[in-house]
């Protein structure tokens, strides 16, 4: 005869089965946190489990603590604290964002410069009191502002800004970091699918079912978030745009953006309104979204054109948009307000 209490121990264990194996048999949805200063949406489809999903978002909050200059203890901070004073010993992490940083500034002659913290720090741009900055203060701030006062120790691993004042500042391209390191854990457990999306800061990974291609979103710069220009047909690739929609206020009239000159300080004005790039890395397409915008079209098209594998789309303040070859097959124009050109 079965005691009370076995009998009790052997419910329990079918329940126990019975509920793992129907909680293993549900999709698990896909999941969003606020992390890096932005909404971080995963989808790992039919094969993402708890442990990937927490890997995941757990990596996404290790990058966010070695890397934000908006943060106390980072070590962004750490360097920017230690400016003109000394090296910081840095993770192999910032390191690589580092290097990255200062291949965009060389490629662009500082159009793109990872050490214009002083200036972002100035307007403040995506904050409440965001405002104009006096001439006097821009000078200042124009001053400090050069890359190859950022130098980097790899031996010793460190990174050291030359000049106190100095201020990193990794937002243009550690959310691509990020992407990669996503989809790195995606790999590694052997998930085929997933859309990684930090912020629209997209990575489409593997294909969908059947090999097709993702259908993917363009951002409408003029327009809501959410609405779309077009959409952009990929697989296995990444896609990042950098435009004036994204941090912004509005005085008398005209538009104050997040991505600055540093030949004047003020937000960069070339006629467009968003550069999206696709690579095969994202902190390739985050670093070259941003670098392109900075450089404007002609300068930047022919960037574009030198590096194997990419493509980009200009939208400008016409409404008008122009595609780089590589994407002339696979982007669809949908929205009536906008149209191409050559
Ligand atoms: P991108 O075009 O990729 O980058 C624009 C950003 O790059 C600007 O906002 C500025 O930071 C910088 N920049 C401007 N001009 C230049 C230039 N000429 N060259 C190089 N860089 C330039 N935001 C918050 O509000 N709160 C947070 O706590 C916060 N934490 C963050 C932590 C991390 C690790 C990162 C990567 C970002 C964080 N952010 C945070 C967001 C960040 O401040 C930027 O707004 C965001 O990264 C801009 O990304 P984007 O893709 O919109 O634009
Ligand atoms: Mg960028």
């Amino acid at each position: 005869m079965i005691s009370t209490k076995i009998r009790i121990s052997i419910l329990f264990t079918i329940l126990a089965l019975a509920f793992s194996s129907s909680s293993c048999a549900e999709p698990i949805p896909p999941q969003t946190e606020f992390i890096i200063g932005t909404v971080c949406n995963v989808n790992l489809f039919e094969k993402g489990s708890r442990e990937a999903y927490k890997e995941i978002f757990a990596r996404l909050r290790e990058i966010e603590e070695r890397m934000s200059a908006n943060a106390e203890g980072t070590e962004v901070d750490a360097i920017n604290q230690a400016a003109g004073i000394h090296p910081v010993s840095v993770h192999p992490d910032t390191l690589e964002v580092i290097r990255a940083a200062r291949h965009y500034a060389e490629i662009s002659g500082g159009a793109f410069d990872p050490t214009v913290g002083p200036l972002v720090k100035l307007w403040n741009i995506g904050s409440e009191d965001a405002a104009i900055p006096l001439q006097s203060e821009l000078d200042q701030a124009l001053h400090l502002i050069d890359w190859r006062n950022l130098v980097i120790d790899e031996t010793a691993k460190t990174a050291f800004l030359k000049q106190r004042g100095m201020r990193l500042d990794l937002g243009a391209i550690a959310k691509g970091y990020a992407a990669d390191e996503v989809a790195r854990i995606i790999e590694r457990h052997r998930i085929p699918r997933a859309i990684i999306d930090l912020g629209g800061n997209v990575l489409a990974y593997g294909s969908k079912q059947g090999n097709k291609p993702w259908r993917i979103g363009v951002q409408d710069p003029s327009g809501a978030r959410g609405s779309y220009i077009g959409i952009l047909e990929i697989i296995n690739k990444t896609m990042v745009t950098s435009g004036v929609y994204e941090r912004f206020f509005i005085e008398e009239g005209r538009r104050y953006h997040h991505i600055l000159s540093t030949h004047d300080g003020y937000p960069v004005q070339n006629g467009l309104l968003s550069v999206t790039i696709v690579a095969d890395r994202s902190i390739d397409a985050d670093g070259l979204s941003t670098t392109v915008f900075a450089l404007g079209y002609e300068r930047g098209e022919a960037l574009v054109e030198s590096i194997p594998g990419l493509a980009a789309i200009y939208v400008f303040e016409d409404l008008s948009i122009k595609l780089s070859p590589g994407v002339k097959n696979s982007f669809k124009l949908t929205n009536p307000n906008f149209h191409l050109v050559k």
